[in-house]
């Protein structure tokens, strides 16, 4: 076995490959970026060595070939993504005499094209999707041949990955700009412009086998992965066994799977990638190969669960020339297992990455509790960069049945608080708690026909979790200044009937900087209530909680936050910042006792414009700066609510409305 292994790539899959080579008493080498100082990652490693600049190092093969050799790393693993799938990078190992924990510079090349890997699989003997993967590109032609294959089709980058340089075709008059569009992207994406045709599959899905091979000429499969809760050809949730794989069909993919890698000559761990027609019940006659990934792949836990055994050792294994250490009746699948990715982003904004410092986080794994893994690169207080992928953690879970792990994933993802950045939390719970997941009736278009339903479109924040922020908030502020609002028990009270009629308080808040209005209800305890009306049934409460800052409250609850913060009326009255627009407003629930001024009267800044009274006392309302009062909508007397605007000041030379 090696005695260390640099390891050129970041985040969780660093963090994954340490955690092995240590346990295989090898020294890790860690490579990180300046945008990475003092990631996870770099604080488990046993050495770390910053390379490039800002954060595009894990791409420059040349340097870290270089520092390989400089600090005598015996082995090199790519984790996966950055330059897993380089056949020039791995070569260029090779001959710097630093082993490549990974397939054959060959191997890489012959799976590393989509169009060839499946040329290469149809001399195997292996089912591939019909379709064109000529070498033709001439666009008319192309247009001829998706005719010919019939619509749907579906355009692919022959070097693509992670989805990109796809695109899905319905009908013939739309193929030409979809062509263009795919081949630009492609272009853009790999710098290979070049596409294949293939027909789209009715119900899509995502079945993938493990293989594994030595340099010995054994080769085993590690059983199936299902990948096909998938958002925009991009894997969600992964899992093993498939739901409703029949027995026959799983043989025949495996059968298939360790063929292909045979025929590429494969060494190490890899993925083969099928399609499946769910629309004729996943026969054995109904799948197809797509590509197969050449490297260890995120969703590589599920396999670990379900066989007990570590992928990453075995790669470490073979790489060093051992055989494999099982044959493949002494692999066992036990149980089902569940991935589930946690991604800092926002599936209410059409779930663009939402990066940040990571305030709070509570995944359960880290406590090892049997049957629950997590894998991450962050702990609390480290920052998700917006420079790489936007995944935080994986959630893993291991149960005997199906139904159980299901249950599992779902008690964890409850129980899961990431606070900070956005995350896809709630749509996670959502998605695992649909029926259609849990009865199996589900394709690779799912999550993406039913986005409202899964919660990935705006919609209000849970309002039990806000008022408890800004009930925690006005506590604060409080015990730094006694105010008329205190105490505050909303729970005790909120479903008390004694409430009807009573006096009610405005509370003005900003929810993610949206100013809102709550309001404080008065009943010997003092009750808030949100705008939005009643609480949820007592049945979908989640729990709530909070993350206070300096300048106001994370309210996290159901995977959701929202971020909570006091307007202050004192503040406000007197000119904040939040007063650009000249507004004047009561600094809280009171009478005007006095007028000074009239509608259209020239102001000084700071000039005395009305009088406020409330408990007892008086607060005077004074011009934000000079200009002219306009909007004036209170007379002497009038009951006025914290923060209502009652006149506004309009800047000198401010326009004013057309004529
Ligand atoms: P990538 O290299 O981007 O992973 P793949 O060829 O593996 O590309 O396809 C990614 C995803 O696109 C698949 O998991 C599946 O959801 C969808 N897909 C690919 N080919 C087809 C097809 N012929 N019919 C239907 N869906 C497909
Ligand atoms: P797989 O096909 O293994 O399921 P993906 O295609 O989703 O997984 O994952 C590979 C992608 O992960 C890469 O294309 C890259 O964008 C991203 N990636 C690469 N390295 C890292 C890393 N260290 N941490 C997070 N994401 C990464
Ligand atoms: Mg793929």
């Amino acid at each position: 076995m090696f005695a260390n292994v640099i390891i050129a790539n970041r985040g969780e899959i660093a963090c994954r490959v340490i955690r092995t080579a240590r346990r295989l008493g090898m020294r890790a080498i860690a490579i990180h970026t300046p945008a990475d100082r003092g990631a996870l990652f770099t604080r488990l490693a046993d050495e770390v060595h910053e390379i490039g600049e800002g954060a595009n190092g894990y791409l420059d093969g040349e340097a870290i070939i270089a520092l390989a050799r400089r600090v005598g790393a015996e082995c090199l693993h790519p984790g996966y993504g950055f330059l897993s799938e380089n056949a020039e990078f791995a070569e260029a190992c090779g001959r710097a005499n630093i082993v490549f924990v990974g397939p054959s510079p060959g191997a890489m090349r012959a799976m590393g094209l989509k169009n060839s890997a499946k040329t290469l699989m149809q001399k195997a003997g292996v089912p591939v999707v019909p379709g064109y993967h000529g070498d033709n590109q001439n666009p008319k032609f192309l247009r001829e041949k998706a005719y010919e294959i019939g619509y749907p089709v579906l355009i692919k980058a022959i070097a693509g990955g992670g989805g990109r340089g796809m695109r899905r075709v319905d009908a013939h008059m739309e193929f030409d700009a979809q062509l263009e569009s795919a081949m630009r992207e492609a272009q853009a994406a790999f710098g290979d412009g070049r596409v294949l045709i293939e027909k789209y599959v009715a119900s899509p899905r995502h079945i993938e086998l493990q293989v594994f091979a030595d340099a010995h000429g054994n080769c085993v499969h590690l059983y199936e992965r299902d990948c096909s809760l998938q958002r925009r050809h991009q894997k969600v949730v992964e899992e093993c066994p498939a739901p409703g794989l029949p027995e026959e069909t799983r043989a025949a993919m495996a059968k298939a799977a360790t063929g292909a890698a045979l025929a590429a000559g494969y060494v190490g761990a890899g993925t083969v990638e099928f399609i499946a027609d769910a629309s004729r019940g996943l026969g054995p006659a109904d799948f197809f190969f797509l590509e197969m990934n050449t490297r260890l792949q995120v969703e590589h836990p599920v396999t670990e669960a379900v066989t007990g055994l570590d992928l990453v050792e075995w790669q470490f294994r073979v790489a060093a020339g051992e055989r494999l250490p099982l044959a493949q009746d002494e692999i066992g699948c036990e149980g089902a297992a569940i991935e589930a990715r946690v991604y800092a982003e926002d599936p209410e904004h059409n779930f663009l990455p939402s990066p940040g410092r990571i305030l709070a986080m509570s995944l359960h794994g880290e406590e090892g509790i049997k049957g629950i893994r997590v894998d991450t690169g962050f702990a609390a207080g480290d920052s998700v960069t917006p420079f790489y992928d936007a995944m935080i953690a994986k959630l893993i879970v291991h149960a005997p049945t199906r139904a159980d792990a299901l249950a599992s994933v779902n008690k964890e993802l409850d129980d899961a608080v990431v606070i900070g950045p956005k995350t896809n939390l709630a749509f996670l719970r959502a998605l695992m708690r649909s029926p259609e997941v849990a009865e199996g009736a589900f394709d690779t278009g799912f999550i993406d026909a039913h986005l409202a339903r899964l919660g990935a479109a705006p919609h209000a924040p849970d309002s039990r979790a806000v008022l408890a922020a800004a009930q925690r908030l006005l506590a604060r502020r409080d015990a730094l200044r006694p105010s008329p609002l205190a105490p505050f028990d909303p729970w005790g009270v909120a479903d008390s009937f004694e409430l009807v009629g009573a006096r009610r308080l405005g509370l003005d808040v900003t929810i993610d900087g949206r100013p809102e209005r709550l309001h404080v209800i008065g009943a010997g305890q003092h009750a808030l209530e949100a705008a939005g009306g009643p609480a949820p049934p007592a049945a979908d409460r989640p729990e709530i909680s909070l993350f206070e800052t300096a300048d106001g409250a994370y309210a996290f609850a159901g995977g959701r936050q929202a971020f909570v913060a006091l307007i202050d009326p004192l503040e406000r009255a007197a000119g904040g910042p939040e007063e650009g627009d000249g507004g004047v407003r009561a600094p809280m629930n009171g009478r005007i006792v006095s007028l000074a001024v009239e509608e259209g009267e020239t102001v000084e800044a700071g000039q005395r414009l009305a009088v406020v009274e409330a408990m007892k006392m008086e607060h005077a309302l004074t011009a934000p700066f000079a200009g002219v009062v306009a909007d004036l909508v209170a007379n002497i007397g009038d009951q006025v609510e914290m923060g209502e605007r009652i006149m506004r000041v309009q800047a000198a030379g401010e326009a004013e409305g057309p004529p």
